[in-house]
């Protein structure tokens, strides 16, 4: 344990894809600033705090993920919090303070933050500073820059009290003049009176000490010569404005080339969710017509050699990595391009001012650069802003300096989110156009974070296809634009489409003598099961899907292994099956052309289709999208969600599709019985918790 008992907090991030550890970092290396020291832990680190006996002030940064669950490096934690035996003051001595991330695109929007914000609340835990949720959809900085701002002055206060509370008035005194040394503290006490109802949207009104120490060091430029603000260029107000920049984030990271020669590690050894598979792709087929505007792939894996298992309904996740031409222009553009194949050793830099600095976890100590910057690193990430600040002090050119200052200044901040955030412009794109900036290898390492692996929805039954598991996905593609002069494809789905090209054009390579490919492709994969998403235990209880695009992709093993049971129980009742699929095109993306074999065989009780960019002579227009579809079979759905208690799945696009097919349901609830939609939003609520009204969607 860390710190001076009367400046201490305790600062635990519980992350998923690595934002709330880096916010926790940020909101550490800010601490010294005010005074104060964060014992900061991964939530998960159980041995190394004790919320039962903690007495100084707690600070939770916590993420959420899949729908709406905690990240799994919370599940142990929130297992703890929600045993049912603890007494409603078990948390009576706790102060905390807690910023939820989450993005209001997905259902359970911060669940997991507000999971454990109840829980700490029924268990007589108090706030000292007011929950924070921010919003990935639109900028988690939106929140989270205003919630730490506002945050020190009620962790001093909360600090004060705490210790007058436990009659410490020496210490009282120590922490009151360390108070007053700063003159910005003297403005914050008189706010005091406001913090415990701290309104985040008020930003203006949050000291900006720590944002504000080059603000006499940054003079504006000569006014914009064009009228457009872009990526690289400004116009009033932000350029004519002096700037608040964030602080500096001191450097921890010392890279060092070495001589010797070895392996490269294992990429099981980047996993830390589970064992990994490497496994052959034993088939590859294009689902979609050449002319079709996405390229749907369905990729058969032979998993017959592992323990690998999955029930349909699962996902599993693919480790990928980066595009190889651009770690070779990273390469170059680093200065490194001799250096791609020599060993490093990365270690955290002696002396660093960072609090608690520990090289990244999913950085080898030692492997070659290349490796790094293959598998480990999400190069195409968005630049955060202390990215960018760090930037400023590698670029050459004056005109750039001040750009990227503006564009991690509060000042730029609507001009970050439009010409960053918005464009989805990665490191490299802001290289381009940024020519003078010339970053060193270490600050890539402190800023990108980890590559993640991708989840797919497993799309075949494990007893329709032993040891066999299929998988489909559009190949994304992001077109050039004026910050992107090339086209991209996704980092996942191009490298796949690539890998797997010689087995979807079999011609082009060499055969063996049984007409297999002769050279196997293979890739690695890890579970990622679901709790929820599978078919109902009771085979007799009737079911709907809706998966248009690739959402149909886990009903087809839904399907498949409900063909098996029907084959192999022939004495068991099985209720009825509902499918709605949707696609553009009916000859281009109609991706599974098989449903009607299920239809045929009985498996498949319904099948409703359509087709929104096919045009129809008929004389009332054919329904385009799936919940349009829904609505016409409004008694349907009532039936079988009220009367008969059956299960509902969507699966697929959130934005577009999800969120209409709800409120469809929401409509034929209110309709059917007659009630307004109100009510109606509450018995869809109430299927939700009953997991009987069940999704799968991904953005
Ligand atoms: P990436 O390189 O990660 O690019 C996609 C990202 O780029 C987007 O998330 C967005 O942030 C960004 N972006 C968007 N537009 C642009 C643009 N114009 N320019 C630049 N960047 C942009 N997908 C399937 O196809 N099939 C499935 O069965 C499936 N199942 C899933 C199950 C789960 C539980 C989850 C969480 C996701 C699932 N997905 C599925 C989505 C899948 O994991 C990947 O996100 C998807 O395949 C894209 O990966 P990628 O690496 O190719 O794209």
């Amino acid at each position: 344990m860390c710190c001076d008992s009367k400046r201490r907090f305790l600062l635990l991030y519980a992350t998923q894809k690595g934002q709330a550890k880096a916010i926790a970092e940020e909101i550490s290396q800010q601490a010294g600033a005010h005074g104060l020291e964060a014992d900061m832990h991964c939530i998960s680190e159980m041995d190394k705090y004790n919320l039962e006996t903690e007495r100084d002030p707690v600070v939770i940064v916590i993420s959420t993920t899949g729908t709406g669950e905690p990240p799994d490096t919370a599940r142990k934690f929130v297992k703890k919090i929600q045993d049912t035996t603890l007494p409603p003051d078990h948390f009576a001595h706790l102060q905390y303070g807690l910023l939820g991330l989450g993005d209001s695109e997905y259902m359970f929007f911060c669940n997991g933050g507000k999971t454990v914000d109840r829980r700490l609340q029924e268990l007589g835990a108090q706030h000292f500073y007011g929950t924070g949720l921010a919003d990935d959809c639109v900028g988690l900085e939106l929140v989270v820059d205003p919630w730490i701002d506002g945050l020190w002055l009620a962790l001093k206060k909360a600090l004060l009290l705490q210790k007058e509370k436990e009659g410490m008035n020496n210490v009282v005194s120590a922490v009151s003049s360390s108070l007053s040394t700063a003159p910005h503290v003297v403005h914050e006490l008189n706010l005091s009176s406001e913090v415990q109802n701290l309104r985040l949207e008020d930003e203006g009104a949050r000291n900006a000490d720590v944002l504000s120490q080059n603000q006499d060091a940054i003079s504006p430029v000569a006014p914009a010569r064009n009228s457009e603000a872009s990526l690289v260029h400004s116009i009033p107000p932000v350029s004519q404005s002096a700037l608040n920049v964030p602080a500096l984030p001191p450097e921890y990271i010392e890279v060092q080339f070495q001589d010797t020669h070895g392996e490269n590690p294992h990429l099981s050894s980047l996993i830390s969710e589970g064992t990994t598979f490497e496994v052959p792709v034993t088939k590859a087929v294009q689902l979609t017509r050449e002319d079709a505007i996405k390229t749907a792939l369905l990729l058969e894996l032979d998993i017959s050699d592992t323990v690998f298992d999955y029930q349909p309904g699962d996902a599993f996740c693919v480790i990928c990595p980066n595009n190889p031409n651009e770690v070779e222009e990273l390469l170059h553009i680093l200065g490194l391009s001799e250096k791609g194949d020599d060993f490093v050793c990365v270690k955290v830099k002696e002396g660093t001012k960072k609090k608690g600095a520990s090289r990244p976890q999913h950085i080898p100590e030692r492997s070659t650069l290349k490796f790094i910057l293959t598998w480990c690193l999400e190069i195409r990430a968005i630049p955060k802003k202390a990215f960018l600040r760090a930037l400023v002090e590698c670029t050459s050119d004056a005109g750039e300096k001040r750009r990227l200052q503006e564009l991690c200044s509060r000042q730029g901040a609507s001009d970050y989110t439009r010409f960053i955030r918005d464009s989805n412009v990665c490191f490299l794109d802001l290289l381009h156009a940024f020519p003078s900036c010339k970053p060193s290898l270490n600050l890539l390492i402190e800023h990108l974070p980890k590559l993640q692996a991708r989840s797919y929805s497993v799309s075949s039954s494990n007893l329709y296809q032993p040891g066999k598991l299929c998988f489909v996905f559009n190949i994304v593609e992001f077109p050039a634009c004026l910050t992107r002069p090339v086209s991209r494809k996704g980092v996942c789905t191009g490298w796949l489409a690539e890998l797997v090209a010689p087995l979807l054009h079999p011609s082009k390579t060499t055969l063996d003598t049984k007409g297999e490919s002769s050279s196997t492709v293979k890739i690695s994969i890890f579970p990622r099961p679901n709790n929820t998403f599978h078919l109902p235990a009771d085979p007799s209880v009737p079911f709907m899907m809706v998966g248009p695009g690739t959402g149909i992709s886990p009903f087809i093993g839904f399907l498949q292994h409900r063909q098996k049971l029907r084959e192999q129980h022939t004495d068991w009742e099985f209720g009825e099956t509902w499918l709605f699929f949707g696609c553009r095109h009916q000859d281009r993306d109609y991706l599974f052309k098989q449903l009607r074999c299920f239809l045929g065989n009985g498996t498949l009780t319904h099948l409703k289709v359509c087709f929104s960019r096919d045009s129809s002579t008929a004389e009332v227009a054919p329904p385009k999208y799936v919940q349009d579809v829904i609505r016409l079979y409004a008694k349907d759905v009532a039936r079988v969600l009220l009367k008969e208690r059956g299960y509902f799945y969507i699966c697929g696009d959130k934005k577009h599709m999800a969120d209409g097919v709800s409120d469809a349901v929401v409509d034929i609830l209110s309709m059917e019985m007659e009630a307004d939609r109100l009510e109606a939003m509450k018995i869809l609520a109430m299927l939700r918790e009953e997991k009987r009204y069940l999704q799968d969607v991904w953005s």
